[in-house]
């Protein structure tokens, strides 16, 4: 019970109590509803929370440079929450990180190439790019990291 050690932070790697597996803590968004009410950072294995959640008071005090970038973050977590919002999951459907070809599987976890962060396979985003179905699992050529975007 006793928190008596370091918060990991989300992409670290720490030994999780809830599964007993070291794994990597993950951020998380606490919804309800529409709105996003804070942030948490779980376990990616078992979801178990590792960290008191963060509320969403700290994130609102940064300038939100622009808003339609801000709306569209929220409609991509909207997307993977449990919310009653079936019109707007409708339209998306089918935009999951896993069949867009800037996702990068990893045994671990998995990342978007395009934002360069850790994506949920279920995730959708407004940059989805349907992966060729010709190219298969494999990517092709370098492996000498992650590409910068082109646009
Ligand atoms: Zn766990």
């Amino acid at each position: 019970m006793a928190h008596d050690k370091p918060t990991p932070k989300p992409g670290e790697t720490f030994r999780c109590e809830a599964c007993g597996r070291d794994s990597i803590a993950k951020a998380q968004k606490i919804m309800d509803g529409w709105r996003c009410l804070g942030e948490s950072v779980v376990c990616a294995f078992c979801k178990a929370p590792v960290a008191p959640p963060v509320p969403a008071g700290d994130a609102a005090a940064k300038p939100a440079a622009d808003t339609t970038a801000a709306r569209d973050r929220l409609a991509s977590f909207l997307g993977t929450a449990p919310v009653a919002a079936p019109e707007f999951r409708d339209k998306r459907k089918g935009h999951f990180c896993k069949d867009c070809k800037h996702y990068f599987k990893h045994p671990f976890y998995s990342r978007c190439l395009l934002h360069e962060k850790p994506v949920e396979p279920m995730d959708d985003c407004a940059d989805f790019t349907p992966r060729p179905p010709d190219s298969g699992e494999a990517p092709t050529g370098s492996s000498s990291g992650p590409q910068p975007p082109r646009r």
